[in-house]
């Protein structure tokens, strides 16, 4: 008999990232309700054996070992792995890099960011989840610094993407005189009042920590708007919040 497989999620790809990576939408996984059904957090009240076959999907999707899940918590505390972990579950952080092949290194969103990094030449991946706290705290910036201070990854040598996220269409912010610092003012969409382009700055984020402009991808898509994808403020109008979390992904293969 053959083997059956099971169908992989459907996601989008990038063709500046040359390695495995995925950032998937919410469908083509198990989860019901608000989770349906690519739901991919264990911390949003999903059953777990729901999530880890959607894990399992995903880490399918990509053909490699392992996944790496971070439990977020709007921070700027980048995760290092240089070896095989035994578990694939860390808290208390918003960015993770790693040389390791086999390694999927997830980030889960739901209108944040997911930033993901390939530095092809020194065959080093990373992932980051930057909200708009992140932005203040340029977690971007950090992860760039980090990837060369430990690994000797050039800035001029790295490729960015940011995955599907909040669009300028729906990003009000209306106390950003207090939430968002001054510099961020700058990036307010044309048209809206109290709405900003936080694709702009990532980009802007990007280019300052030294990634070329050519090398630095925005999907464009707005996860409030398109109802593919889970959407935390679009939860919060319509069921006070509770709703899945999209997937992103990135690892290197093995040689
Ligand atoms: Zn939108």
């Amino acid at each position: 008999m053959p083997e059956v497989k099971s169908a992989l999620p459907p996601a989008l790809q990038h063709p500046l990232l040359q390695t495995p990576h995925a950032m998937f939408c919410r469908l083509g996984g198990v989860s019901a309700g608000p989770f349906a059904t690519l739901n991919l957090s264990c911390h949003v009240g999903d059953k777990q054996d729901l999530v880890q076959e959607n894990r399992r999907r995903a880490l399918a999707a990509l053909g490699l070992r392992q996944l790496v899940a971070l439990q977020q918590v709007h921070a700027d505390r980048v995760l290092l792995l240089d070896h095989m972990p035994e578990s694939g579950e860390f808290s208390g952080f918003d960015a993770v890099i790693t040389n390791v092949p086999g390694l999927a290194l997830l980030i889960q969103q739901a209108d944040c960011q997911a930033v993901l990094l390939h530095a092809p030449g020194r065959r080093v991946v990373a992932a980051v989840h930057c909200g708009w706290r992140g932005s203040v705290a340029n977690i971007i910036g950090k992860t760039v610094a980090r990837m060369r201070s430990a690994f000797g990854v050039r800035p001029a040598e790295l490729r960015a993407v940011v995955s599907p996220s909040l669009g300028p269409c729906c990003a009000e912010f209306i106390t950003y005189k207090q939430e968002l610092p001054a510099w961020m003012h700058a990036f307010a969409a044309t048209g809206k009042p109290a709405h900003f382009d936080f694709w702009a700055m990532s980009a802007r984020q990007l280019a300052t920590a030294g990634v070329p402009a050519a090398q630095i991808g925005i999907m464009g898509i707005c996860t409030c708007c398109n109802h593919g994808y889970f959407s935390f403020r679009r939860a919060k109008r319509e069921n006070g919040g509770l709703c899945g979390r999209n997937g992103s992904m990135i690892g290197l293969a093995a040689r």
